[in-house]
């Protein structure tokens, strides 16, 4: 690839999935024509409450249900949800499957389908290494630029869930 094509890239749109300039971004965002990871845009939608163990509980009975209705695809590598609070990347639902074809059917499928009365809105994402969009100050609690962070503020699962949820795949993918 030469210099000039990466100058044009728009570098939010291919590691992090989402820029905040949306469509009139002045540099480039072509989709992926097929990819491993589809996005759904601000799918998840952080309960309203004060009790931190709600918000947890409640984030935790989507994760579960996200990932489970995924994983009838294929074999999912990651699902990751974006908390931050600006439009281009609140409540983003990453999902990488180890094959394209399987990230492809799932798409097809979700874009048919309604979630928490509004249609589903699923395409292609360049982003397969999490490591470069994630922000690493918010995992140590320490982002200053708080909820309107450009890089992705993760919520994640308790652990007993996700070990429960990547056994339970495991199983699927090899017991026939
Ligand atoms: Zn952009
Ligand atoms: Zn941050």
């Amino acid at each position: 690839m030469s210099s000039y094509e990466d100058r044009d890239k728009c570098h939010f749109y291919y590691k992090i999935g989402a820029c905040r300039h949306g469509d009139r971004c002045s540099k480039k965002h072509i989709r992926p024509a097929i990819s491993a990871t589809i996005i759904v845009p601000n799918m998840y939608r952080k309960t309203d409450a004060d009790n931190p163990q709600m918000v947890q509980e409640n984030f935790d009975a989507f994760y579960e249900d996200v990932f489970t209705e995924a994983a009838r695809f294929g074999e999912l590598q990651a699902v990751v949800v974006c908390e931050n609070k600006n439009d281009h990347l609140s409540g983003n639902v990453y999902f990488k499957f180890a094959s394209p074809r399987d990230a492809h059917a799932a798409k097809d499928s979700f874009n048919t389908r309604w979630y928490n009365e509004r249609p589903v809105y699923c395409e292609f994402s360049h982003v397969t290494d999490f490591r470069d969009a994630v922000c690493r100050k918010h995992d140590a609690n320490t982002c200053e630029r708080g909820d309107e962070c450009n890089f992705m503020h993760l919520r994640r699962p308790t652990s007993k869930l996700l070990v429960e949820l990547e056994k339970a795949q495991w199983r699927q993918n090899h017991v026939q």
